[in-house]
C-alpha cells in the first residue's frame, strides 16, 4: 500500500555507524572546548564547523537533525526540546509585534493556546479557519501576515486539508507556510507539497515508545534567484540570506529563536529519538493499515467512528487521492455522552489511557474532560470536541485483538 521502502534503507543506514560503535554516540556535554583562540573565533563566526555550546547544538542532536532534514527534503533542521518547542521556534523566528498568523484546520491544543492566548500578549494576532475556508483565507491575508500555519490532519477532528491548494494560496500571496506534520511523517512530505517549514513533535510516532520528549523543525532552501523570502514582508531575512544563502531560514531560526529562547534538544532525547526513527517506516505502515481495519470494522458494528477512510467522511476522496499512505494513527469514537465514554474507557482492557498519541501501544482518551477541559463551548465546537468524544491512537497490537476488546467495551 505504501512507498516507505526508500526510508527503510535510508534510516537504518544513516542512524548506524559503519565504523566503531554502530549505535550513535551520545555526547553528554553542555560545553565544548576550543583548541586555540583562532578556532574559537572561527566557531563563533561560522567558518569552523565545530560545536559551540549545547544550547546552539550538540553532535548527537546534529545527527538527528541531518536525518530529519533529509527525510523531508529540507536544507537543514533544528531539533528541539519538545514539539511545542519546534512550533515556537519556527513561529517566533519570523514574528514581531503587530504581525498576524493565519491558522488553518487542526488544531492541537497547545498550538491553539499559543496562538489564541500567549502570542496575543506579545501583540501577535491569529485568525482561525476551517480547512476548506479557501476564500476567507485568501481574503484574510494582508501586509502583516507572516505565517500561514496548517496541521496535516485535524487532531482530533480528523479533517484533511487540501495541502497543495493551501500552499498555492500561500505562495501566490508570498507568505510562509508552516505545516505541523506530527501525525503524518513520511506519509506527507510538506516541503515537497510547497510548504516552507515542517514542524514535528518527535515525541509521538517518530519515537513511538514514549521514552523521549522532542521536536524538530525542517527548513527549505532559499532559492538562488527569485524567492518570496526576499520580499519586503520578510525584510529581516535579508541579512541571513546575505550571510547564509540557501540556509537563511535555518540560520534565522537558530539566531532569532534557539539562541534566545533556548528550546534546545538534549543528547539523550536525540539518541532515543533516532532509535525510534530507525523503525518508523515499519511501524507506520503496519499502523496505518490497522487503523483502516479497526475503524471500518467498528463502524460496521455500530460505533460512531470518525476517520476519512470511511465513505461517509466529507474528506474521503481527499484521503483516497492525497493521503495514499494513510493519515496517521488516529481516529475518534463519539459515544454520545461523557458517561458512555467513561464506561467504554473503564471497560477497555487493551487501551492505555494517556494524553499521548502515536505510541507503539493503542491509546485512548476522553477529550472534553482532559485536554480540552479549559476551552469554552464555542471553541470546543470549532475544534469538534463533543461530550462523548474519545480519541484513539492505534498501536502495533494485532488489530483483531483491538476490535474484540473495543466491541466488548462498547456493550
Ligand atoms: C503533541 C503534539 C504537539 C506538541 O508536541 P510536544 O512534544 O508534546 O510538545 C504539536 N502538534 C501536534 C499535532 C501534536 O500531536
Amino acid at each position: 500500500m505504501n512507498n516507505f521502502e526508500e526510508y527503510c534503507t535510508k534510516f537504518v543506514q544513516s542512524v548506524g555507524n559503519k565504523e566503531g560503535a554502530v549505535s550513535p554516540a551520545v555526547i553528554n556535554s553542555a560545553s565544548f572546548a576550543y583548541d586555540t583562540p583562532e578556532i574559537a573565533e572561527g566557531i563563533f563566526d561560522g567558518s569552523v564547523k565545530k560545536p559551540l555550546y549545547a544550547r546552539m547544538g550538540n553532535p548527537t542532536t546534529a545527527k538527528l537533525e541531518s536525518i530529519m532534514a533529509d527525510m523531508d527534503g529540507g536544507v537543514a533542521a533544528v531539533a528541539t526540546s519538545s514539539g511545542m518547542g519546534a512550533t515556537t521556534l519556527a513561529c517566533m523566528s519570523l514574528l514581531a509585534s503587530g504581525d498576524e498568523i493565519i491558522s488553518i484546520g487542526g488544531l492541537f491544543g497547545g498550538t491553539y493556546a499559543l496562538f489564541s492566548e500567549t502570542l496575543t500578549r506579545f501583540g501577535i494576532k491569529t485568525r482561525f479557519f476551517d480547512v476548506d475556508d479557501f476564500k476567507e483565507i485568501e481574503e484574510a491575508i494582508n501586509d502583516n501576515t507572516k505565517i500561514i500555519f496548517l496541521e496535516s490532519v485535524g487532531n482530533p477532528n480528523m479533517k484533511l486539508p487540501d495541502i497543495k491548494r493551501i500552499a498555492k494560496i500561500a505562495n501566490d500571496a508570498g507568505v510562509i507556510l508552516i505545516i505541523d506534520n506530527t501525525i503524518t511523517p513520511l506519509s506527507i512530505s510538506p516541503l515537497k507539497l510547497g510548504a516552507d517549514i515542517s514542524v514535528y513533535s518527535t515525541t509521538k510516532i517518530i519515537s513511538g515508545n514514549a521514552s523521549a520528549l522532542g521536536g524538530c523543525a525542517v527548513f527549505r532552501a532559499v532559492n538562488d534567484g527569485e524567492d518570496k523570502l526576499k520580499s519586503p514582508r520578510y525584510e529581516f531575512l535579508a541579512k541571513f540570506i546575505k550571510g547564509a544563502g540557501k540556509m537563511a531560514l535555518f540560520a534565522n531560526a537558530k539566531k532569532r529563536a534557539l539562541r534566545d529562547f533556548g528550546m534546545s534538544a538534549n543528547a539523550n532525547a536525540s539518541y532515543q529519538t533516532m532509535l525510534g526513527l530507525e523503525t518508523l517506516p515499519l511501524r507506520l505502515s503496519r499502523i496505518t493499515h490497522s487503523v483502516e481495519v479497526v475503524a471500518s470494522t467498528l463502524s460496521e458494528n455500530g460505533l460512531n467512528i470518525n476517520h476519512p477512510c470511511l465513505k461517509t467522511h466529507p474528506h474521503h476522496n481527499r484521503y483516497i487521492n492525497d493521503f495514499k499512505n494513510g493519515c496517521g494513527t488516529l481516529f475518534t469514537i463519539d459515544m454520545g455522552s461523557k458517561q458512555r465514554a467513561f464506561e467504554f474507557l473503564n471497560n477497555t482492557k487493551l487501551a492505555t489511557l494517556t494524553a499521548n498519541i502515536g505510541d507503539n501501544r493503542t491509546l485512548a482518551l476522553h477529550m472534553a474532560s482532559t485536554i480540552y477541559r479549559d476551552f469554552d463551548e464555542e471553541t470546543r465546537k470549532f475544534l469538534g470536541i463533543t461530550d462523548g468524544l474519545i480519541r484513539i491512537s492505534i498501536g502495533l497490537e494485532n488489530p483483531q485483538d483491538i476490535i474484540d476488546d473495543f466491541i466488548q467495551a462498547h456493550k
